[in-house]
């Protein structure tokens, strides 16, 4: 890869003095192994297809799976220090934050928040130290943007349940130990955990990927697996469940988001002072093109402003889903503007992997998309402050 300076933050405000001893250490510390780790293979990775696992490992040993857990010898970080873990990692790549957030968010979290001290028991020092990877399944081939229009069952069936439905884009779905699975059980969203290996349990690739590529997403598939009746989530029913476990992933999301949005600044504003045109002066001389740095900078400093307030308000527990709402929303589509401009910054080399950007382009569509696309978190928001769903149909 082409030299870019090496990453010292994007703080246009001193939004560090924000930050207290802790979350600057743990900041500080996975952008340290990001760079060392994460930037030298990804291009590569992502290239191939291939999701970098070899890093799994160290970021278990690094505490970054159920960072937010107390218990179970977890570190029990506050929410801040949390979404600064996922803006470094997505500044590596989106796909290697995806992992986390999957892991964290919407594995170890309900099994934490809703399930028996067995289960927990069971699943979340596994988790924690990468012994087991989960995957979370909600979409369905037929419902996306709707899942409460589920088609997945679960029958009781003598001692336990009996699982029919098909589950699609589920990241981590084939290499995971551990699907927490949504479903309905007499027309009513409930949780399971299915193991890796259960018969009637089968995964397979979403092939054709152009985003995510450092990141596995898969179907899953269910005929009639029989699974133990203690492999429901006792703690909780409907789908608040699976959406609880979303505004865990969101508030990830919406400081990942940042991460990625510095990337390809950074990448732009290196790349704009070093590259020379028209009398030997750098582009960055040009207004156009200061016009573009001067919008990506003013835009992320909002969003991390936004970022961090969120971040106060869960620690205080008074965010709301629709407060992740517009911070999701936001700061996907900051790192998707920010993508675009410095994709056109880079001329040529904008569509090249010897830089980054192309590869944040590619990889924030999905990030726009999964975990509420763009419209519903608007929709999400339109709610709130008028008092009128405008779902189609109304949403549970
Ligand atoms: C790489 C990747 C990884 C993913 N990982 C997971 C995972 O781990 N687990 C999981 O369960 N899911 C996962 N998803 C699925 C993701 O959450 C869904 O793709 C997302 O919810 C959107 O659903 P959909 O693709 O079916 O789009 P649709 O719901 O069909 O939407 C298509 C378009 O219609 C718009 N639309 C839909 N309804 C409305 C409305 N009422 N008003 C206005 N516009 C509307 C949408 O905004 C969108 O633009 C992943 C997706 C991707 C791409």
């Amino acid at each position: 890869m082409p030299h870019l300076m090496a990453f010292g933050g994007v703080d246009y405000l001193d939004c560090d003095s924000l930050l207290n001893e802790e979350q600057r250490l743990v900041r500080d510390t996975v952008r340290a192994w990001v760079e060392e780790r994460v930037l030298p293979i990804i291009e590569e990775a992502a290239w191939e297809g291939r999701f970098p696992r070899e890093l799994v490992p160290e970021m278990a040993q690094m505490h970054l799976f159920g960072s937010t857990i107390s218990e179970y010898g977890l570190p029990g970080l506050d929410n801040i220090a949390y979404g600064l873990i996922m803006q470094e990692l997505e500044r590596g790549d989106s796909g290697l934050r995806s992992f986390v957030s999957v892991q964290s968010g919407l594995v170890m979290f309900p099994i934490y928040a809703f399930g028996s001290k067995e289960q927990k028991d069971r699943w979340i020092p596994r988790l924690a130290r990468a012994e087991a990877i989960g995957c979370f399944g909600l979409t369905e081939p037929d419902f996306g943007s709707n899942p409460g229009g589920m088609r997945t069952t679960a029958r009781k069936d003598g001692a336990g349940y009996v699982l029919n439905g098909a589950k699609a884009w589920i990241t981590n779905g084939s290499i995971a130990d551990v699907a927490v699975v949504w479903a309905k059980l007499d027309g009513v969203v409930r949780g399971f955990l299915v193991e890796k290996g259960t018969k009637g349990f089968s995964t397979f690739e979403h092939k054709g990927k152009m985003s995510l590529r450092a990141s596995v997403t898969s179907q899953l598939a269910f005929e009639d697996c029989r699974i133990p009746a203690d492999a429901i989530l006792p703690g909780v029913e409907g789908l608040k469940g699976p959406l609880s476990c979303l505004t865990q992933a969101r508030y990830g999301i919406a400081w990942g988001a940042l991460g990625s949005a510095m990337a390809t600044y950074q990448a732009a504003l290196d790349y704009a002072k070093a590259r020379k045109q028209w009398k030997d002066r750098p582009i960055a001389a040009h207004q156009l093109v200061q016009e573009r740095l001067a919008w990506m900078i003013t835009e992320i400093t909002k969003g991390q402003l936004l970022a961090w307030r969120l971040g106060s308000m869960k620690d205080a527990k008074t965010m709301k889903p629709h407060h992740v709402s517009m911070a999701k929303r936001n700061n996907v589509w900051v790192a998707r503007e920010c993508a675009k401009l410095a994709r056109e910054t880079l001329g040529a080399n904008g569509v090249v992997n010897e830089y980054p950007v192309f590869r944040h382009l590619a990889n924030i569509e999905s990030v726009y998309t999964y975990e509420g696309t763009h419209d519903i978190h608007t929709l999400v928001i339109g709610e709130a402050v008028t008092g009128i769903p405008s779902y189609n149909p109304p949403s549970e």
